[in-house]
């Protein structure tokens, strides 16, 4: 059986650290905003070469917070509309309708799968005061031509970095090329906690000093509340996992990119058409996505040769029942997409052999 993703294997490299960590933080007692937060908040910004880190919750309460910071400060206003990608994971969505702002769905190029800043200035309208850029399946958004777009219609441009910790380009890397980005460390992720947690990453100073209110009770000094808040702060012992497993962030992205390189090169199936992919760093490869005709036969066959997949994903959010008012809409691009992909298997502890079989087995399909 080739995994799809093992866990077990991924955090069984830490778990001699891991296990000190937790020790030392039940010693410590300290569980709520400790140490081990604002240490991880510094290595992280560090790392995005960015001014500010901030932990939370989960990568959706990151991105709900970095909109509900800018509304506090009066740059985005209820009703404002915001260009986000039609395919990507919900939750970029859910945080614009959790901050009382309008989502525009924008159909994204079909190559990349991302948005691209032609397609979304034909969408711009008066009340667009901001976009979302996802970096999808791990791959950097047009940051360029979306940075522009931002500078000449004056909108606050955010990243959903959900899928792209370390992704580089000459512009910088994910999480600091735009006024603030949000991370998730779902366990999953190429960066990932042992249970929830998120951070915003920002070179805004006010916005920084807001959400950091916001996610704690609106409070800087206990029983103090200066702002209406809510409760989201990244767990002090996932801060700790995430500090250890941070140091080798790099590494396993380099492992991912030799490991999408090699299928690449060496699948070769006219039935299925591989990822863009311009052999830079842009690329993280949290998924390695692959499009098909007949992805029912596709998958049977998988099945057949035991390698696990999954598809990201297979529901496009404006046909979800929990967004009815989206459901007219027609996306055919998008929808085109989600009925054609299908994610391989890609994880920095697959080994050589495994990389092998699943080309030998997709070089017969
Ligand atoms: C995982 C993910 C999120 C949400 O992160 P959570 O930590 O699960 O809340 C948001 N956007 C994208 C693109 C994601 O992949």
């Amino acid at each position: 059986m080739i995994k799809f993703l093992d866990l077990y294997k991924i955090n069984d490299r830490f778990r001699n650290e891991l296990e000190e960590a937790f020790s030392k933080s039940l010693d410590d007692s300290h569980f709520i905003l400790g140490n081990n937060v604002t240490k991880f908040e510094n290595e992280f910004a560090s790392y995005c070469n960015t001014k500010y880190c901030i932990g939370t919750a989960s990568g959706l309460d990151a991105l709900t917070l970095i909109l509900k910071g800018y509304i506090h400060l009066g740059k985005l206003k209820r009703g404002d509309r915001v260009i986000v990608p039609a395919n990507t994971f919900i939750a970029t969505i859910l945080s614009v309708l959790h901050a009382d702002l309008v989502p525009i769905l924008v159909e994204p190029n079909s190559e990349t799968y991302n948005l691209s800043s032609d397609m979304v200035r034909e969408k711009l309208q008066n009340e667009t005061k901001a976009i979302i850029m996802v970096h999808l399946y791990g791959q950097l958004a047009d940051i360029e031509g979306l940075q522009q777009l931002a500078k000449d219609y004056n909108l606050l441009l955010i990243e959903d970095a959900a899928q792209a910790h370390g992704a580089l380009c000459n512009l910088g890397k994910a999480g600091s090329v735009s006024n603030a980005a949000a991370f998730s460390f779902y366990p999953s992720k190429n960066l990932g906690a042992l249970g929830d947690g998120g951070v915003i990453t920002t070179n805004d100073s006010e916005l920084f000093e807001t959400v950091k209110l916001l996610r704690n009770y609106g409070s800087k000094e206990k029983y103090k509340n200066e702002i209406i808040g809510c409760n989201s702060r990244l767990d002090d012992l996932q801060a700790a996992f995430l500090s250890i497993k941070l140091k080798s962030l790099d590494g396993d992205n380099q492992r991912r990119r030799k490991i999408a390189k090699n299928y690449i090169e060496r699948i070769n199936n006219s039935k299925l058409k591989l990822p863009f992919y311009d052999d830079s760093e842009n690329h993280v490869f949290y998924a390695f996505v692959v499009e098909v005709d007949d992805r029912d036969d596709f998958i049977k066959f998988l099945s057949q040769n035991k390698i696990e997949w999954l598809v990201h994903y297979p529901i496009p959010p404006h046909q979800q029942q929990a967004l009815n008012d989206f459901n007219y809409i027609s996306l055919p691009l998008t929808e085109k997409i989600h009925k054609r992909i299908i994610s391989l298997p890609i994880s920095p502890v697959m080994t050589d052999q495994d990389v092998q079989i699943v080309i030998d087995a997709l070089n017969t399909y």
